[in-house]
């Protein structure tokens, strides 16, 4: 079966099907994760090795989404819904490789205060000194990731950050119509019960403000030199 050709035409039951098509497996792509190339007639998916083992059907709605985002479509066919449930479960199957004592001991306290010990440990790592992206969630992976600006922050700062993208790992996206919907009403309540929240949410502000004044004024010195 031609994949991406069955994908389409269960989309798109009306339409002609006049691509030729490129369907491959990398381990480049990270854990789950795929993409999709369209040149003129021609439609490229490219899947990450761990998709090799999976159900077909999970496969079309993957590949069903990724024919939506390209020909910039909306719809929803029983495989959509079949990859989405996948795609929230797929923490379970993620590898636990990566951790770190700081982001740990800052999961523990948070899990204890806000999830009754329940919430399973994702992968905790650090990104780079991003100040733009502090912290996110990969749900393909089940991974942390925070900025290492706040490798030197408070306990309370950290704290708060990976609050929130447990949260995300909590409440997973809600499928509200076609889009996914990441910071939900119910999100947004949630992360109010952190202790002095809008301090916090400032505290935050101002390290960012600090570090790209940092850098404009390193960028300035080096300018005159
Ligand atoms: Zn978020």
């Amino acid at each position: 079966m031609n994949l991406i050709e069955e994908s389409f035409r269960r989309l798109f039951p009306e339409e002609e099907f006049a691509y030729t098509t490129e369907l491959a497996y990398n381990r480049r792509l990270g854990n789950f994760n795929a993409n999709i190339r369209r040149k003129r007639t021609a439609l490229a998916v490219n899947l990450n090795l761990h998709w090799k083992a999976i159900d077909n059907e999970i496969k079309i709605g993957l590949i069903q989404h990724l024919l939506l985002k390209v020909f910039k479509r909306r719809g929803r066919t029983p495989n959509i819904a079949l990859y989405y449930n996948f795609i929230k479960n797929a923490h379970l199957v993620a590898p636990k490789t990566k951790s770190d004592p700081i982001l740990e001991a800052s999961f523990q306290r948070m899990n204890e205060q806000f999830f009754s010990n329940t919430l399973e440990r994702p992968n905790l790592r650090w990104g780079k000194a991003a100040f733009r992206k502090l912290a996110s969630y990969n749900f393909h992976s089940d991974t942390i990731t925070v900025s290492t600006l706040f490798q030197t922050a408070e306990p309370g700062l950290l704290d708060y950050l990976l609050y929130h993208e447990m949260l995300h790992k909590h409440l997973k996206f809600r499928q509200g119509g076609e889009r996914c919907s990441y910071h939900s009403r119910e999100f947004r309540e949630a992360e109010k019960r952190y202790p002095e929240q809008e301090k916090r949410e400032k505290e935050i502000e101002a390290i960012i403000r600090n570090q790209q004044r940092t850098l404009r004024r390193k960028k300035s010195f080096w300018g005159w030199l």
